[in-house]
């Protein structure tokens, strides 16, 4: 028994399962609301048409039936067909703000009236049925038809309804025409129910249409919703947007950014903003042909472009808009006016690679050029590597504005001589420019630097008062014979410049390698001198006495390096003394020889003088008076016993720095001497600068005074104003009976040179070095 309940629920299941999916159930508010307005439109109509047909099926039985039924009954049903007739009129047609339990109460309320109506109405028709003759009975069958059609009719979006009526309508129908007997009744039932099961189809599908109908309205609108937000968004976007149809190449949609940008650049498009849509594309591009084959073909989509339209440059960015399909619909543009963009981007592009005082290459731009040029597969070009003479001493002296005026100067006069040679020029920085000169000939190279040079020293006028005047030297590498590296091919022209103003400035020298050997020597030399000093091994301090011209007595000692190298012997102070000037070693090499000069002096019997050279690196650090107490201190010597010579040149760089440190020095009593007077710049200023103690006339004007006039006029001149100045003037390198005569007639008041003592050390040292090695020292 239990077994088959189990079966007969399953069945049941299974029924309600294929019920279900017969009939899914209509779900979704949309499809509610579309119901529910379906409704509230026909279901007024069907209660006029059944009180209708009513009525007049009233009128075939009121002659036969009793009033019960042609009056009661059809009035009681009339007025609760009336009531729900107007309940429905007047219902609210039902918009979202609607609840959707509104809806679902509606519905059942409408179910269950179905339901009571349709028995209501049917049992009505048989009371009636027995009253009537056949005629009257068949049009009790005709009412039952046409009623249950058109009430499923007008239920079809209301499928469970329109199913009910089906239901009881359609087989309370059959029952009485089957009861009744009669064989036309009978063929009647069976029309009845072809026509009712044909309509239970159609309800079915029509109901299934219905859903679908609402689920794709549902969708486009949804669709037309967002593509309507899309388009406010493009609209309203910062950014100009068109697109363009393809069967006519006119612009069919371009948003107001697109309008107002339009409206900027009027002026140089044959198009107006108000225009815009349905003009050509074409007006965009001054080759339209090519535009045309762009924006046809998506594959070659995206694409960017930049247009100059008169003085303003427009950016265009075209993409591909594809359906889902992968259909290609149309182009649609994006463009900007990026006039002051691209303008920022030139000048951020030239401002890297240009020298933005000269408005000349740079040292990146030049290096770029070089190893262009470098890559080709025949590189054959003259680099020149140009270096300003005396110009920091301008700068320095004059200011960096008289510097920068001057290096402008400079620039234009290189161009005005190196374009016409088809040669580039470019400032690598400071007062250093390179020029490029695309021939591998060296001799013109040379013509061209010679020129340079000479154009360069001509005077630079400031103002109207003011002219200076400045030199240049030139060192020229040649590619690909020197190098075929930038880098190398640079520094070897660096090289030869380094030699042409070794070998006394306003020269062009080109590269050998033999100076390349050189300048490796120079750095071997530079760690052999810090090792001496670090090790104090083989650096020893000799002396010079300088004498009283008149007296003969010697008043001071000069105190003079000397380098006994392990390997190459002795290295004279010209060798190594710019090394430890160009090294920063001098600073060191100072220290160590003012130290032994102080300790050595003290030994002195003769109370002579000590007199030591400082450098010009030493000079304007705000050190010097420190290093100089601490050697007086440290040695015991008074401080009057020590003299400090330094060159004019030491003056020239940091001038004010300069001459505060030798006033430190005087202040403490220490004495300070012009070393090289007249090999320097302008000397008696720097005279008036300083009150000097001592001027030493430098060896070259000493040596020449007996051949040359104009010699022995400097001499004169010199110990003339050392007279007058009150300062002792010494003549150097006097190396003969002649020398010593001559700078007596002069006018010197002391002597230093050969004739008198060569520099020797204080102690003999024969025990550690061998003779000849002394005197060549
Ligand atoms: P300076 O200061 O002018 O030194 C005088 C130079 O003339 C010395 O050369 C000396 O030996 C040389 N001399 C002296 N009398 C005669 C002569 O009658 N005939 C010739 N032909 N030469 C003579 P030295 O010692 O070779 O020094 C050369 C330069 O090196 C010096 O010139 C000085 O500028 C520099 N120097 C030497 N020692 C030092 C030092 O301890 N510190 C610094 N900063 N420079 C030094
Ligand atoms: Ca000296
Ligand atoms: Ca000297």
């Amino acid at each position: 028994m239990r077994v088959k309940d189990n079966q007969k629920a399953d069945q049941l299941h299974s029924a309600a399962l294929a019920l279900q999916a017969l009939f899914p159930p209509a779900r979704g508010e949309q499809t509610l609301r579309a119901r529910y307005n379906s409704l509230s439109r026909l279901v007024p109509l069907l209660y006029v048409v059944l009180l209708a047909n009513s009525w007049v099926l009233v009128y075939s039985f009121y002659p036969v039936a009793p009033a019960i039924l042609t009056l009661v009954v059809p009035s009681l049903l009339t007025v609760v067909c009336l009531i729900r007739l107007c309940a429905w009129i007047n219902r609210p047609r039902c918009d979202s703000a609607c609840d959707m339990m509104d809806w679902e109460k509606a519905f059942q309320r409408t179910s269950r009236l179905t339901v009571l109506l349709t028995l209501g109405f049917l049992i009505w028709t048989v009371l009636l049925f027995p009253y009537g003759d056949l005629v009257a009975q068949s049009h009790i069958a005709f009412f039952l038809v046409i009623s249950t059609l058109v009430t499923m009719s007008c239920l079809v979006h209301y499928r469970q309804a329109a199913l009910y009526v089906a239901a009881i309508a359609g087989s309370g129908s059959i029952l009485l025409l089957t009861m009744s007997n009669h064989a036309v009744f009978g063929a009647m039932a069976v029309n009845i129910l072809i026509v009712v099961v044909t309509f239970t189809v159609l309800t079915q599908l029509q109901n299934r249409n219905f859903v679908e109908l609402v689920e794709v309205r549902k969708q486009s609108r949804a669709r037309a919703r967002e593509q309507a937000r899309l388009l406010d968004m493009i609209e309203d976007m910062p950014v100009a947007v068109m697109t363009v149809d393809l069967r006519d190449w006119t612009i069919n949609y371009a948003n107001d950014y697109s309008k107002r940008l339009l409206d900027r650049i009027e002026d140089l498009l044959p198009v107006k903003s108000e225009t815009l849509i349905g003009t050509s594309v074409d007006v965009f591009h001054r080759n339209p042909e090519h535009q045309r084959a762009i924006l046809s073909d998506p594959s070659k989509l995206p694409h960017n472009a930049k247009i100059k339209l008169g003085d303003e440059v427009l950016e265009l960015n075209i993409s591909a808009v594809m359906d889902k399909s992968g259909a290609y619909l149309g182009p649609m543009v994006t463009w900007d006016i990026v006039t002051k963009e691209v303008e920022a981007e030139e000048r951020i592009l030239w401002l890297a690679h240009h020298d933005t005082l000269t408005g000349l290459p740079n040292r990146a731009k030049l290096n770029d050029e070089l190893r262009a040029a470098l890559s080709g597969p025949e590189p054959q070009f003259c680099l020149l590597f140009v270096d300003l003479d005396g110009f920091k001493l301008i700068n320095d002296s004059l200011g960096h504005s008289v510097g920068d005026a001057i290096l402008q100067q400079v620039a234009e006069r290189l161009q005005s001589v190196c374009t016409p040679n088809g040669a580039t020029v470019g400032r690598l920085g400071g007062d250093e420019f390179a020029v490029i000169l695309p021939v591998q000939d060296v001799g013109k190279a040379k013509v061209l630097a010679e020129e340079l040079i000479e154009v360069l020293s001509v005077r630079y006028r400031l103002d109207d008062h003011r002219q200076v005047r400045i030199g240049a030297s030139v060192g020229i590498s040649v590619a690909p014979a020197h190098a075929r590296d930038s880098k190398l091919l640079l520094s070897r022209a660096d090289i030869a410049l380094s030699d042409a103003k070794r070998s006394g400035k306003s020269v062009a020298r080109v590269f050998v390698p033999s100076m390349e050997k050189e300048v490796r020597e120079r750095v071997l030399l530079e760690a052999d001198l810090r090792h001496a000093l670090e090790k104090k091994e083989g650096l020893y301090v000799f002396y010079q006495p300088i004498l009283d011209i008149k007296t003969r007595k010697v008043t001071a000692r000069e105190a003079l390096i000397r380098w006994n190298h392990p390997q190459r012997g002795w290295v004279a102070p010209a060798h190594f003394i710019p090394i430890a000037e160009q090294s920063g070693l001098i600073c060191d090499l100072g220290r160590f020889v003012l130290d032994r000069a102080c300790k050595d002096a003290v030994a002195w019997n003769d109370q002579a003088r000590v007199a030591v050279n400082v450098s010009p690196q030493q000079l304007g650090k705000g050190t010097l008076a420190t290093t100089v107490l601490a050697s007086l201190a440290e040695s015991g010597l008074p401080p009057q016993r020590l003299e400090i010579e330094i060159t004019e040149t030491a003056l020239l760089n940091e001038e004010v720095q300069g001459i505060h440190d030798l006033r430190q020095l005087h202040a403490m009593e220490v004495r300070v001497a012009l070393d090289d007077f007249g090999t320097g710049y302008s000397s008696l200023a720097h005279l008036r600068a300083f009150p000097f103690d001592k001027i030493k006339i430098d060896g070259s004007f000493v040596r020449d005074c007996a051949t040359r006039p104009d010699c022995a006029a400097v001499v004169r001149a010199v110990a003339d104003l050392g007279k007058r100045l009150g300062v002792t003037t010494v003549a150097e390198g006097v190396e003969t009976e002649t020398h010593l005569q001559l700078v007596t007639e002069e006018g010197c008041s002391e002597v230093q040179g050969h004739y008198f003592g060569v520099p020797q050390p204080m102690e003999p040292i024969e025990a550690i070095l061998p003779e000849q090695e002394i005197r060549s020292a």
